[in-house]
């Protein structure tokens, strides 16, 4: 049989949680991957690049800092220096900050705005411009965005459901070029931003939490980007415009 065609992705916020496992997932489809990583991250992409080298994968690693648009430029161009073209932008950047509406300033409105909506557009921008036949977009939206209500969290929550409409645009305005947009809404996933105390659960309010959900624990990185991979799939080929809620039955029971 013919080798399936390597196919290049961008991928925002790779550097940790589900952008990282996206990275590894890809390797094993036969996606070539550039991960873009923030110069003040705690973590280090150079674990990214080492897990999708295990995996038979081929990763490279660019500041791209998505709260402005040079980062998702840098982004898109690497993947067309380094492998000659684009087809899958995944972006899964983000930030969760705790702000109940009378400590909600504008500066943390905007900042969120800026990475977790803004961002996201940046990111399909610069990656649109680059992708020449078929392509993927996939935003990384959230249950606090999509189908749940999260207190403390209005501006986190408004961003995540900017995206969903923002993909949804672009799924009308890209499909005659032959590009998908597609949605993941990922529920409680232990990733660094769920195990942030102050921010989010924390360990221990994520272990209580995982015993509500139908599934009984809380999901894996792993868990949505699978989701991610066959969303950004050819064999996804007639699926664009649309969510897919990955959280163990969380928002259905
Ligand atoms: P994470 O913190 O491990 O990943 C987020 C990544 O984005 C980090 O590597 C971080 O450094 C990077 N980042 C932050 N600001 C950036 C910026 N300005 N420019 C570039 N990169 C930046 O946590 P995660 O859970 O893997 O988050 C990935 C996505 O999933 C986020 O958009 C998050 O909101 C979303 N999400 C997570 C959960 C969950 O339960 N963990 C649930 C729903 C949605």
């Amino acid at each position: 049989t013919e080798p399936a065609q390597r196919r290049v992705a961008v991928i925002t916020g790779g550097a940790s949680g589900i952008g990282r496992a996206t990275a590894v997932a890809f390797a094993a489809a036969g996606v070539d991957t550039v991960i873009g990583f923030h110069s003040a991250d705690p973590h280090d992409p150079g674990r990214t690049v080492a897990a999708v080298a295990a995996a038979g994968g081929r990763c490279v690693a660019v500041e791209a800092d998505v709260a402005g648009s040079a980062g998702p430029e840098r982004l898109a161009q690497a993947a067309v220096d380094t492998y000659g073209g684009l087809d899958i932008a995944v972006a899964a950047a983000g930030i969760l900050r705790r702000a109940p509406l009378a400590d909600l300033s504008d500066a943390a409105w905007e900042g969120m705005l800026g990475v977790d909506l803004t961002g996201v557009m940046r990111t399909f921008r610069s990656a649109a411009a680059r992708m020449t036949g078929p392509g993927a977009l996939l935003a990384v939206s959230s249950i606090a965005g999509g189908v749940y209500g999260w207190g403390d969290h209005a501006h986190y929550a408004a961003a995540k459901a900017g995206v969903l409409g923002l993909v949804r645009s672009l799924a009308v305005e890209l499909a005659p070029r032959g590009i998908r947009a597609n949605s993941v809404i990922p529920g409680l996933i232990e990733t660094p931003q769920s195990l942030d105390e102050h921010n989010s659960l924390g360990p221990e309010g994520l272990r209580a939490a995982g015993a509500a959900i139908p599934a009984g624990r809380v999901g894996r990185p792993e868990e949505v980007a699978a989701a991610i991979r066959f969303l950004c799939a050819p064999e996804a080929s007639y699926i664009t415009g649309q969510e897919l809620i990955v959280d163990g039955g969380l928002t259905v029971r």
